[in-house]
């Protein structure tokens, strides 16, 4: 169990560098962050404070171990996290989760998700020979992935999609459903097992290859609906009796959920309407259901009340990976281009409320 209830919920933000095109328009950073106190300073004095901040020139690297590792240190001792990327379109949340199709990129520029899947083998291998140097039975871990889409309020298995397609036929669509002691569960979902770093590379590319994409007059490539990679981790591991000596095997499992949200921007920017308005208006009320979630279980004060996962299917969906047994860290991305102001600041606003 977690012992320190202010390490359950935490907010980073992330300031991506201007881009060579704002660059050449001469955009200036409406904003700047503060090197001793984890502080956003926006426009002249508004400022606001967050567990990390990582300005235009972090590196990939510098995310990873600050935010990440540590989370799946806790999954070896069965709990689980939940990683979420939010911000406009544009801002850095596929850049910053390493959740694009595109996997043979430069290292320096992988993301969360292949330097996650790098440490997890690591952990394993060394649980692993750690044990046979004390001549004791290895664990079996067993490792699964699962790769979902949320688009509307419609549920798309990725992995289905991406080895369906080529006979084209679909199976049934996942379905939210509920076991009898109230966990959720989710029916007609493909859970691939994997054995190596490449197996779980492979899967990534090839579910984020079968995503829906759209466009609209702000960004060709922008994404109006949520992904979710998850990675299962079962380890079974003989335990010690009190004279040291080989005892029962015991298993437990964590999950780890790496969530590209949709971006948030508001509906009036991009000129939405018809299908793109109906859009807007799903991931709004989900990404607003998240917000309400987050900042009920960062609130100490509020320890023992309602929280709201039953408000979205995003919320649903997330539901065992969102407090309880679980940690979770939002990374706010934010583009500090003058002409973002306002979604920069609304996101600000929205993580503050998270933390
Ligand atoms: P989003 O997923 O939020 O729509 P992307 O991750 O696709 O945004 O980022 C938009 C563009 O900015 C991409 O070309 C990406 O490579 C670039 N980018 C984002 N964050 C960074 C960063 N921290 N350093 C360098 N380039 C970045
Ligand atoms: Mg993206």
């Amino acid at each position: 169990m977690l012992t320190d209830e202010k390490t359950s919920v935490r907010v980073a933000v992330r300031v991506r560098p201007l881009s060579v095109k704002e660059r050449a328009e001469f955009q200036k950073p409406c904003l700047a962050v503060s090197d001793t106190e984890s502080q956003i300073i926006i426009g002249t004095e508004r400022a606001f404070t967050f567990d990390y901040t990582f300005d235009c020139d972090s590196e990939q690297d510098d995310i990873f171990s600050q935010t990440t590792k540590d989370l799946i240190d806790g999954c070896f001792k069965g709990l689980n996290a939940t990683i979420l990327a939010y911000g406009q379109t544009g801002s850095g949340k596929t850049y910053s989760m390493g959740t694009g199709f595109d996997v043979s990129i430069p290292a320096e520029q992988l993301g969360i998700v292949p330097r996650a899947v790098d440490y997890m083998f690591s952990v394993m291998q060394n649980r692993h020979q750690e044990h046979i140097d004390q001549n004791r039975t290895p664990p079996l871990f067993d490792v699964l992935v699962q790769f979902i889409e949320l688009y509307q309020d419609e549920l798309v298995d990725l992995l289905d999609r991406a080895t369906r397609s080529a006979r084209g036929k679909r199976g049934k669509p996942p379905r939210l459903g509920e076991d009898k002691n109230g966990n959720v569960i989710l029916h007609n979902v493909c859970k691939k097992a994997v054995s190596s770093r490449e197996d779980i590379m492979e899967w990534l590319k090839q579910g984020a290859l079968a995503r829906t994409t759209g466009s609209t007059n702000m960004n060709a490539q922008s994404s109006r609906s949520h992904a979710i990679f998850t990675i299962e981790i079962k380890q079974t591991i003989q335990q010690l009796d009190e004279n040291e000596n080989p005892a029962e095997f015991l298993t437990t499992s964590a999950k780890f959920h790496f969530v590209d949200l949709a971006g948030s921007e508001r509906l009036k920017r991009t000129h939405a309407t018809g299908e793109r308005q109906k859009e807007g208006i799903s991931i709004n009320s989900g990404l607003l259901a998240l917000g309400n979630v987050i900042s009920k279980l960062g609130d100490k004060n509020l320890k023992a009340t309602h929280i709201p996962y039953r408000e979205s299917k995003l919320t649903r969906l997330l539901q065992d990976s969102l407090g309880g047994n679980s940690r979770t860290l939002m990374i706010a991305c934010v583009s500090p281009a003058e002409q973002d102001f306002v979604e920069t600041l609304n996101t600000l606003r929205y993580a503050n409320r998270a933390r």
